[in-house]
C-alpha cells in the first residue's frame, strides 16, 4: 500500500512542495526516512511513532519507507511529522483516500498527539496554491497566518485524532483572516515623538530621512536622547500596504517569529541587534540559513546603537545588502535569498568616554579618539546620507511654551514627499531619492545658476568628495520634495549641505 501527501519546504524567502511517500510492506519491521533527511527529521520518527501509539492506534508491525520528494534538497525542521502520521495512517486505511486528494498538510507531532505550530508556513502555502491547491490542514496555531493567502481554505486542527476524525466524517472547518481588519488594527505601539522635548534639529533630520529613505547617523553624548529619537521612527513612515506586510510576515514565518494572536505583520519593523552581534545573526545564515536582522527589518528600521562597538567584519558584511537590498546565502543545499529593504540608523558618541566637544570632563587623547572613529570604515560611511549632531537638551527647550512636533505632523510630511517620488519614479526601478544613481541625479536634481554658486562655494570651503556632491545632492531632492518644490532651491541645498558637515569635523 502507497499512500502520497502532499507538504512543503521552504528555501531562502520562498516555499515549495514536497511530496510524502509512505510504502507499508509486509516483512521485517522497520521505519526508514529517505529523501536527504537531517536528523530533525529522523527525530520526526519517534515521534510519529509515539503519537500514533497515544491516540490509540496499533502503530504497523510490518516494513515502513517514507520518501520525501524532490531528494535533492535538504528537509529541516518538524513540519514533516503530520504528513508522515498521515501517510502512515491511509496505509492503515482510517479514512479514504479521497480526503489527501488536493490538501496541502504539515505541523510537528508531540508525543500525545497534539499538533504545534511550525515556522515558514506563509511561503509554503503560498506555494502550495500557485501549484494549484486549494485547501491546508494545518496546527491550529499556524491557521491564521496560512489563511491569509487569498483563495486557500485553511483548517486548524489541534490534535492528530481531530484531524483523522474530520477526514473521515469529511468535515471542514474553515478559519478566516479578516486582513482589514487586520491592517487597520494597527494600533500604533509605535512611541511618539510628540514625547521628546526640543531636539528640533534631529527630529528634521529623521523627517527628511524617513521622507527619501536615507540612512542616518545620530552623534552625540550619553544621554542626549539619540536612541529614544531613533526608536520612534518606524512611527513617521506612511502605513504599511497589505503587499509590503505580507512580505515582512513571510520573513517572520520562516524566522518563527509570527504571533499567532497578530498573524499578519502591520507595525514597520524596528530591530535592535547588540552590538556583540555575529555577522550571520546581522547579514542572515548559518549552518541551516535563516534571515538575519537585517531581513527581519525589511521595510523598517535597523538600528545599530554605538556603531563603533560593533564588529568591523559585522558592518563590512552590511555594505552590499545595502546596495542590493537583498542578500544571497549560498550553502551545499542550494542558494537562499532574503530581502533586506531597510533604513539603517545608527548611533555614535564623538569619542570613547563620549564627552568631547560637550563637556571638559573628555580626558580623551586625538589618537584614542581617532581609532574610535576609524572603526566605522569609509565605505560604510559612504552608504549613510545623513550625519546629524544630537546635543545636550538645555533647559529652555525642557520648558519650551509649544508643544513638540508629533509623529502624527511629521507622517504627514513624509507621505507627501513619498507620494511624489513614487509618481517621479513610477517608470523606474526606485522609490526614493536615496535610490537615485549618479546617472539618475543629473535627470533628476538639476540646479539653477544660484544653486550651482552655493553648491561651488560649499565644495571649496568643506573640501567636499565626489561622493558628498551626490549625497548633497540626493538629499537635496528629498528637502525639496517635503516643500513640495519641483526645482531643487538654495534654502534646500543649504540644509542638505548641512547634513554632511560633520564628515570633515569628525572624518
Ligand atoms: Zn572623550
Amino acid at each position: 500500500m502507497l499512500a502520497k501527501v502532499i507538504s512543503g519546504a521552504v528555501l531562502g524567502i520562498d516555499g515549495y512542495i514536497v511530496e510524502v511517500e509512505v510504502d507499508m510492506g509486509k516483512g521485517m519491521p522497520a521505519f526508514e526516512i529517505v529523501g536527504l533527511p537531517d536528523s530533525a527529521v529522523k527525530e520526526s520518527k519517534d515521534r510519529v511513532r509515539t503519537a500514533i501509539k497515544n491516540i490509540g492506534y496499533n502503530f504497523p508491525s510490518g516494513r515502513l519507507t517514507v520518501n520525501l520528494a524532490p531528494a535533492n534538497t535538504k528537509k529541516e525542521g518538524p513540519a514533516y511529522d503530520l504528513p508522515i502520521a498521515l501517510g502512515i495512517l491511509r496505509c492503515m486505511e482510517m479514512f479514504p483516500n479521497s480526503a489527501l486528494d488536493g490538501v496541502f498538510f504539515a505541523g510537528e507531532l508531540s508525543l500525545d498527539g497534539s499538533l504545534r505550530a511550525i515556522s515558514g508556513v506563509l511561503p509554503m502555502v503560498y506555494a502550495a496554491q500557485k501549484a494549484g491547491y486549494s485547501r491546508a490542514a494545518l496546527p491550529a496555531d499556524n491557521a491564521e497566518e496560512a489563511a491569509l493567502v487569498a483563495g486557500m481554505d485553511v483548517m486548524g486542527v489541534r490534535t492528530l485524532r481531530e484531524l483523522v476524525s474530520k477526514l473521515v466524517a469529511n468535515e471542514w472547518e474553515r478559519t478566516y483572516a479578516d486582513i482589514d481588519a487586520m491592517l487597520k488594527n494597527n494600533n500604533d505601539f509605535t512611541p511618539d515623538f510628540g514625547e521628546v522635548k526640543g531636539q528640533a534639529a534631529v527630529k528634521r533630520a529623521c523627517t527628511v530621512a524617513a521622507a527619501g529613505f536615507h540612512n542616518i547617523l545620530l552623534i552625540g553624548p550619553p544621554g542626549s536622547g539619540k536612541t529614544m529619537m531613533a526608536k520612534r521612527l518606524p512611527g513617521i513612515f506612511p502605513e504599511l500596504t497589505l503587499n509590503e506586510s505580507l512580505e515582512i510576515t513571510k520573513i517572520y514565518s520562516i524566522a518563527g517569529l509570527i504571533d499567532n494572536k497578530r498573524a499578519l505583520v502591520t507595525q514597520r519593523p524596528f530591530r535592535s541587534p547588540h552590538h556583540t552581534a555575529s555577522t550571520a545573526s546581522l547579514s542572515g545564515g548559518g549552518r541551516n540559513p535563516m534571515p538575519g536582522e537585517i531581513s527581519l527589518s525589511h521595510h523598517g528600521i535597523l538600528f545599530l546603537d554605538e556603531l563603533p562597538e560593533f564588529k568591523k567584519a559585522a558592518l563590512e558584511a552590511l555594505r552590499q545588502p545595502l546596495e542590493d537590498r537583498e542578500i544571497t546565502i549560498t550553502r551545499v543545499n542550494g542558494t537562499h535569498t532574503y530581502p533586506c529593504f531597510f533604513l539603517l540608523a545608527a548611533s555614535m558618541n564623538p569619542c570613547p568616554c563620549g564627552y568631547h566637544g560637550t563637556s571638559d570632563k573628555c580626558r580623551c587623547t586625538r589618537t584614542e579618539i581617532a581609532n574610535y572613529l576609524s572603526k566605522i570604515s569609509g565605505p560604510l560611511l559612504d552608504r549613510i546620507d545623513i550625519q546629524v549632531e544630537a546635543p545636550f537638551v538645555d533647559y529652555s527647550a525642557l520648558k519650551e511654551a509649544r508643544p513638540p512636533i508629533s509623529s502624527a505632523d511629521i507622517r504627514a510630511q513624509v507621505a507627501t514627499a513619498a507620494r511624489i517620488q513614487r509618481e517621479r519614479y513610477a517608470k523606474l526601478k526606485i522609490t526614493y531619492n536615496a535610490q537615485l544613481s549618479s546617472g539618475q541625479i543629473d535627470a533628476f536634481c538639476a540646479l539653477g545658476p544660484d544653486e550651482h554658486k552655493l553648491l561651488k562655494s560649499a565644495f571649496d570651503r568643506m573640501r567636499l568628495s565626489a561622493r558628498a556632491y551626490h549625497k548633497i545632492l540626493r538629499l537635496a531632492r528629498t528637502i525639496a520634495d517635503l516643500d513640495n518644490a519641483k526645482d531643487i532651491k538654495t534654502r534646500h541645498l543649504a540644509e542638505a549641505i548641512q547634513y554632511r558637515g560633520l564628515d570633515r569635523k569628525y572624518w
